[in-house]
Formats: C-alpha cells, sequence, structure tokens
C-alpha cells in the first residue's frame, strides 16, 4: 500500500489572512505532495513499503543509511498533524483540560505563548516548534529539518511549521509575525485537547 496525502481539514480560504490560500496550494499542493512521492519511491519494492508512516519513521530514525526515507515520512507526518493544529477562528487562549496543563506547567497563557513563540523564532534554519508531552509532562521544544518528537520518544501536542515555505509568501521574512498571527488566530485546541488523551 503506498503512502497517501491527506486532505486538507479545512477550506483553503479558511486560514485567510493569517495563512493565505496561495500559500495554501504550493505548500500542501506542492512540498507536502512531494514528500509523499518521494518517500513511495524510496519505499517501493522493499520491506517498508507494507509498513504504516509511524513504523517507517521508527525503523529509519535508528538507520542513518535511511536518512532520506526518514526526512520525507517525517515531513509527511509533520505536514499532515500541522494541518489539523490548525482552525479558522482558532487561537488565543484555549478551554478544556489543557487550559489547565498549560497553567501549572507556566503559570499563565500568556507565558506559554511567548515561549511557544520564541521557540519557533529561535530555531535557526528550517524546522519545528512543538508543544510535546514527555514523561506526563508539556515542554515546548524545536526541532531542525524533518525531525520530530516520535523520534525522541515524545507525543506530540501541537506544532507550527517555521520552513520559510510555510511563511515566506505572505509573510516574507518576518516570521515572528506568522508565528504572533498562528497563535493567536489558528491553533485548534480541540485537536491538543484530543491528543492529550
Ligand atoms: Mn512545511
Amino acid at each position: 500500500m503506498a503512502i497517501s496525502l491527506p486532505e486538507l481539514p479545512f477550506k483553503k480560504d479558511d486560514l485567510a489572512p493569517y495563512i493565505s490560500a496561495n500559500t495554501l496550494d504550493f505548500h500542501h499542493g506542492k512540498h507536502h505532495k512531494t514528500y509523499v512521492d518521494n518517500l513511495n519511491k524510496l519505499i517501493a519494492g522493499t520491506d517498508l513499503a507494507d509498513k504504516t508512516l509511524e513504523e517507517i519513521i521508527k525503523i529509519a530514525a535508528k538507520d542513518t543509511e535511511k536518512a532520506g526515507i526518514f526526512n520525507n515520512a517525517a515531513q509527511i507526518w509533520n505536514h499532515s498533524f500541522y494541518w489539523q493544529c490548525l482552525k479558522k477562528n482558532g487561537g488565543g487562549a484555549p478551554q478544556g483540560a489543557i487550559a489547565a496543563k498549560i497553567s501549572s506547567t507556566w503559570g499563565s497563557y500568556d507565558k506559554f505563548a511567548e515561549e511557544l513563540k520564541n521557540a519557533g523564532v529561535t530555531q535557526f534554519g528550517s524546522g519545528w516548534a512543538w508543544l510535546v508531552m514527555e514523561e506526563n509532562k508539556l515542554k515546548i521544544t524545536k526541532t531542525a529539518n524533518a525531525d520530530m518528537p516520535l523520534a525522541h520518544g515524545q507525543k506530540a501536542i501541537l506544532t507550527i511549521d517555521v520552513w520559510e515555505h510555510a511563511y515566506y509568501l505572505d509573510y516574507q521574512n518576518r516570521r515572528a509575525d506568522y508565528l504572533a498571527a498562528v497563535i493567536q488566530n489558528l491553533i485548534n485546541w480541540d485537536f491538543a485537547n484530543a491528543n492529550l488523551g
């Protein structure tokens, strides 16, 4: 079975003006799709061809000869996860179980939001800012390129893509403005709450 490109979980113009339909056309229709096409070519006819995406990631993460497979597989997973972290009229302070966990971990939502934005701003080059669960504690982390929590025994709760292709058409070099807009207006806290379970 081949790995497939998931549909976006929202309409392409739902996230405007914070993320434009034009950005999503390229980001989902070209970048995400290319990772899917590349991985399917790399695993065709190998013993990875019948594995799930998560199984491929875990196997390739431990084998430096499979770096190309890891990079494409992890980028497919990261993007599919990222789309679910976004929704129209999202963002701002959360409700539900995650709200109490954020307060007890960071003291306030504002402090949490500042640290999440800072993780994305300070990721040098391409990568991802994350909210993860590790040993039953919430943590904010950042990873380079395709690297991701599953490769480090962490459970992903939220992510924001900080590769330039995620924001350059809408914000040019202003990564901090993109991060602030996503955190204030697009974070899907229902998805984050579901990931706590
Ligand atoms: Mn991306």
